[in-house]
């Protein structure tokens, strides 16, 4: 394990850099790192960024994201969007309700995105390089330095960091070699299957199913033809089987199926390291920044990613930057652990109550801005924190 210098408690800003003419390193070129490279090379930050895999590096895996990812990135994600869905249909056992959303959500497709955002991060300077995997972090007079391995090759070159930025997901690398415990994570499984045609393309599905999962099913539709139906499970062992029996009882035949851990953010998390003078951010699924109702990490890893790499070009406090974020993805967190604690029942009635004006909120203001609406929603609809008294009084 790598002994680190304590860093100041209330870690009020970043260190001066050891030396300003070295690069940020990035380790893990996916959404998060990507992008933070990209924004700290447009700060005219020299940025070296190492990936382990070849291009195009990621798993082909299907994402419905909101239109708050464009807002998020500064740019349209038109290029990677395979289809939009303007409807949510949501169902509990005797109930169902529909959310006709005001801007759609985004049906992406990862590759085509991590090829979006490596061919922009390249314009602005980052050097990104391939088949290269994070080996250890080293400290270096008063900093640190990265060791990456060539892939295939017992080759280790070492690179003076001015930072390292952790973009290396929910298993980061970097995060072991500071010792710190794995975060805790759930099993995301998705299967490809033909949309039946008697389905809409414009519309997604959620199932709330409590006696086979505390999380949801769902469908997203990839197209009028193919569409991505998975289970999120805290019991990996059992996703596959609980998924199957899923798609035998919709009549959907699987073609492929996607699999991942995906980190489950909790609020004190550790995303900040020192090495000497060299600070280590922790950044989207390295650092848990998902948020926990729907088990998503693009948009709030696209915020997280963006506030280190102000704070690395600012020298400001990572917290401070991402304090947005934060407060999103903790609000999240509390709904989560509620949810987690629904019976049958308690679905029946919040759907209930999505029936009505509170329904009306989450068509217009989505899921990654929350925060903006969530007390108007417990204001106008006082079945809102009945609902969740009635759960804590139970379980206590
Ligand atoms: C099946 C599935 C469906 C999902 N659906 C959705 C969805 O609908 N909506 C949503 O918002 N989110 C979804 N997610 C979550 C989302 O994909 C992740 O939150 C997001 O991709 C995290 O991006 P990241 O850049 O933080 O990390 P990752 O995408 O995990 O990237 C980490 C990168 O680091 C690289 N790396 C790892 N170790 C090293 C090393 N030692 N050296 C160098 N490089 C290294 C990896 O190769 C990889 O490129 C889904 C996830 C799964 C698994």
């Amino acid at each position: 394990m790598l002994s680190e210098r304590p860093a100041h408690p209330a870690h009020p800003r970043l260190s001066r850099p050891p030396d300003p003419r070295a690069p940020v390193v990035v380790v893990g070129a996916s959404v998060a790192g990507l992008i933070a490279a990209q924004r700290l090379a447009e700060s005219d930050i020299p940025v070296q960024l190492y990936e382990r895999t070849e291009p195009p590096g990621v798993r082909a895996r299907t994402l419905i994201v909101t239109p708050e990812l464009n807002r998020a990135l500064g740019f349209s994600a038109e290029a990677a969007t395979v289809n939009k869905v303007h409807t949510l249909q949501l169902y509990g056992r005797h109930r169902s309700v529909a959310i006709s959303l005001r801007e759609p959500d985004l049906i992406v497709e990862r590759t085509a995105l991590i090829g979006m955002l490596a061919a922009r991060a390249e314009r602005a300077g980052v050097r990104l390089a391939y088949g290269h995997e994070f080996a250890a972090l080293e400290p270096d007079g008063d900093a640190a330095s990265v060791a990456v391995r060539r892939r295939g090759t017992d080759c280790l070159e070492r690179i003076s960091a001015r930072a390292v930025l952790a973009a290396d997901g929910v298993r980061s690398h970097v995060a072991r070699t500071f010792d710190a415990p794995p975060l805790p994570a759930v099993t995301v499984l998705q299967a490809r299957v033909e949309l039946p045609r008697t389905s809409d393309p414009g519309v997604g599905k959620v199932w709330f199913l409590p006696s086979d999962t505390p999380y949801f099913y769902w469908l997203c539709p990839e197209s009028a033809r193919t569409a991505a139906v998975g289970i999120v499970d805290v019991k990996p062992r059992q996703a596959r089987a609980k998924l199957d029996h899923f798609l035998a009882r919709h009549a959907l035949a699987p073609f492929e199926y996607q699999s991942a851990l995906i980190p489950l953010y909790a609020p004190n998390m550790r995303v900040t390291r020192r090495v000497g003078r060299t600070d280590v951010l922790f950044v989207g699924d390295a650092a848990g920044q998902v948020k926990v109702t729907t088990v998503g990490g693009t948009v709030s890893g696209v915020r997280g990613a963006q506030a280190a790499a102000r704070a690395i070009a600012k020298r400001t406090n990572y917290g401070w930057e991402s304090r947005a974020v934060n407060r999103e993805l903790r609000l999240h967190w509390h709904i989560r652990n509620l949810m987690n604690r629904f019976r049958d029942r308690e679905y029946d009635v919040l759907l209930q109550v999505f029936a009505g004006r509170v329904g009306r909120l989450l068509e217009i203001h989505n899921r990654d801005r929350l925060e903006r609406v969530f007390w108007s929603m417990l204001a106008i609809q006082p079945r809102l924190p009945l609902l969740a008294a009635d759960v804590l009084w139970r379980v206590r």
